[in-house]
């Protein structure tokens, strides 16, 4: 029998290769190894032989042995199969989707151990008075040789001179120290008799350890999170694991806040900045079982949970679940088939689910929990829409007489205003008065946006920043640059001007650039310390302030103008959960939308409160378009910093289409953001009816295709930016 694995290493590029395992190695599906290529050295894991093709066959006697395997437990076998879903379904590289579960390299450096010394209870035969005085008061600790001489006030060399008798041993301590575990019963709450019967349900399926899709659907404030702690602490009972995935870190810390008041621990954190030693550390306790609960990212759905039995998507209608670089993945999607491989149950809470998840539930594929109230006393936030035609702000202000009035009054009884608008910066334009001319990114098709607390414009897209000019670079005028539009920037100031006693503060990914400074935000928030805040949505979802009662939306139109198939489900989310920020105890809460068009139906389906005719029109205008969930998409990105040789390429791509029956092929066509980090892009998008495999197509279509090495193609399946 030869011993011939076949491996994935971790190298976009390659397919899975074979190699000969070595004897006395063990090398089993699943494993981590190293092995050689060419003349480096390379990780990879084992596959099964029968599930994924090998690259390039090899006959035995020429395989090239492993160099050896690495001191991590393997991956399991339900994450074998779903990293060979999403690079299927994806159209990505097996080892490209590898690479996040493998995702902290210092992790599979074997255990790291420190040598620490403690006494055996045996004398050295020559005692000496230093000798006495280190054991005595060495006693029972445990320590470096340096710091037992430091505790018993002797030199290094006497230590070591205790160990070479046998009075001191040596012990091996992993640097891994161990995580707090949660403990489920450390404060269990008091739940309304709504959220009780949810929370059984979610404890029950946790109990049956089988796939199911639960749709946790509840208006905000209703309580979904104290509800599916309950089968967190369930799982954590039985020995097993939880995911929670939360769309921002940002939104990490009132969540940590909430998980230690009811389990009185900490759960592993998860996110892209982690230092190295925080990665290994979660890595390997999550690899080990050790880690009970974890929170993370999108990235946290692919790392290598022992026994996982529960994954919850918070927030679960968010669009920033749709990765969209290296992978395309959309984290609830595979949040899912992760549970229906690990035969758990999968959590989607959400106040406003997508489109996409109602019509599973209206199918029968997804469970539906329902949460209908508020919790306790609080009631749900009254919406008033300011016609900005009608009564619209002062001349060059952005607030209307009514909502400024409203502030004065919110101001009035030492309660807290929040101003949402989704614009980072001052003003999303700056152009010269006097010949018109408008500050474009060098890089992309994108305007600069002026941020005036640090002088600067700066490009949204590619990160592209510039000093504020003195003079226009066109006319050479001075003093003529005028900023259009708002930002939270520009808000503030408004603010500033109108209520100077006020407290004030910005939240932005600019502001908020850290745990840690997302904590002191909400403390402030807690302490009364800000009056109002000036936010963009990074402040929309999970915070909890029982003494903001009064939200303003400045511009309900802005994302409606995109004009992408999304656009009014997004709108009617975001604000919906912006205006639930509102009124979350005891005092009632106040929501004035400003808008251009308050008959619009999504501005009308929020002032009435009426959910589900907006989703049922939303629903029939998809079905009718054949658009998501009743048809699919799928993008593809030509890109490349030659012009020429990205539009011959989107050309060649759609000369090639194969014509398929109810499938579309639009394009090429200049992306709306025509260029973007110096490249040059245009896009093809194939629209096709649900039945149709169109990875299959894709696949055989561009695989029958060369295109430069300059030019890169993507492709974006099931798609969410339009851009
Ligand atoms: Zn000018
Ligand atoms: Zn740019």
């Amino acid at each position: 029998m030869s011993a011939r694995a076949r491996v994935l290493l971790l190298n976009a590029a390659l397919g899975p290769l074979d190699y000969r395992v070595p004897e006395g190695m063990v090398a089993e599906p699943g494993s981590i190894i190293v092995a050689p290529l060419g003349p480096r050295q390379m990780l990879g894991v084992v596959w099964e032989a029968d599930r994924m093709r090998s690259a390039g066959e090899v006959g035995d006697n020429r395989l090239r042995n492993l160099i050896g395997a690495v001191d991590a437990p393997p991956i399991p076998a339900a994450l074998r199969r779903l990293i060979e879903w999403t690079a299927d379904y994806y159209l990505a590289p097996p080892a490209a989707v590898l690479r996040m579960a493998l995702a902290s390299t210092s992790a599979l450096e074997g255990a790291r151990t420190l040598t620490e010394y403690r006494a055996t209870g045996a004398l050295p035969q020559r005692m000496t008075s230093k000798r006495e005085q280190a054991l005595a008061r060495i006693g029972e600790r445990q320590g470096l040789i340096r710091e037992l001489a430091l505790a018993a006030e002797v030199s290094d060399a006497v230590i070591r001179g205790l160990v070479s008798t046998g009075a001191l041993e040596a012990v091996e301590v992993s640097i891994d120290s161990p995580f707090a575990p949660p403990d489920p019963d450390f404060s269990i709450p008091a739940l309304s008799t709504d959220q009780s019967a949810a929370a059984a349900t979610l404890v029950a399926a946790v109990e049956a350890r089988a796939f199911a899709p639960i749709l946790l659907d509840g208006v905000t404030g209703s309580g979904k999170t104290e509800v599916y702690f309950e089968a967190i602490a369930q799982a954590i009972r039985s020995g097993q694991q939880s995911l929670v995935l939360l769309p921002e870190i940002a939104l990490t810390e009132p969540f940590l806040k909430r998980f230690t008041a009811r389990f009185g621990a900490m759960p592993i954190v998860w996110h892209s900045d982690l230092r190295q030693s925080q990665r290994r550390r979660a890595w390997r306790a999550i690899a080990s079982g050790e880690a009970r609960v974890t929170v993370g990212a999108r990235s946290a759905l692919f790392l290598p949970y022992r026994n996982l039995a529960l994954i919850v998507v918070d927030e679960a209608h968010e669009t920033s679940f749709k990765q969209e670089e290296g992978v395309h993945y959309h984290a609830r999607d595979v949040a899912v088939m992760r549970g229906r491989f690990e035969q758990c149950p999968v959590v989607l809470a959400s106040a406003t689910p997508a489109i996409e998840t109602r019509q599973q539930v209206v199918l029968g594929r997804y469970t539906e929990v329902k949460l209908p109230g508020r919790y306790g006393v609080a009631q749900l936030p009254t919406i008033t829409a300011l016609d900005l035609i009608a009564e619209p702000p002062q001349r060059g202000r952005w607030l209307a007489p009514r909502l400024v009035a409203a502030i004065d009054e919110t101001l009035e009884r030492g309660e807290q205003v929040l101003l949402f608008l989704n614009r980072r910066g001052y003003a999303p334009l700056t152009l010269c008065r006097t010949c018109g001319h408008r500050f474009q990114c060098p890089n992309c098709t994108a305007w600069m946006v002026e941020h005036r607390l640090v002088r600067r414009i700066a490009c949204h897209h590619c990160g592209h920043i510039e000093k504020v000019p003195e003079k226009c670079p066109e006319c050479g005028n001075e003093d003529t640059l005028v900023a259009c539009g708002p930002g939270v920037e520009r808000i503030a100031d408004e603010a500033a001007l109108l209520w100077p006693e006020a407290k004030r503060a910005v939240i932005t990914s600019d502001t908020i650039s850290s745990p840690a400074k997302a904590a002191e935000f909400v403390h402030r928030m807690e302490a009364r310390d800000i009056d109002i805040v000036i936010g963009t949505q990074l402040v929309t979802k999970g915070y909890h302030f029982p003494n903001l009662t009064l939200v303003g939306v400045i511009d309900a139109d802005l994302g409606l103008s995109g004009g992408d198939l999304r656009a009014a489900e997004r709108t009617f989310q975001q604000v919906s959960q912006v205006a639930g920020r509102a009124g979350r105890s005891a005092k009632p809460g106040h929501v004035y939308i400003q808008t251009h068009d308050p008959k619009a139906a999504v501005m009308q389906a929020l002032v009435g409160g009426d959910a589900a005719a907006f989703y049922e029109a939303e629903t029939e205008a998809r079905r009718e378009a054949n658009a998501p969930p009743f048809g699919r998409y799928a993008a593809i990105i030509i890109s490349s910093e030659d012009k020429a040789a990205a539009d011959d390429t989107a050309r060649a791509i759609k000369r090639s289409a194969p014509r398929v029956d109810d499938m579309h092929v639009y394009g090429p066509a200049p992306a709306p953001l025509a260029m973007l980090r110096g490249r040059h892009r245009f896009r093809l998008l194939v629209h096709a009816k649900r039945s149709i495999d169109i990875q299959q197509i894709l696949r055989d279509w561009l695989g029958a295709i060369d295109w430069p090495g300059k030019v890169r193609v993507t492709v974006d399946v099931d798609p969410y930016s339009f851009l």
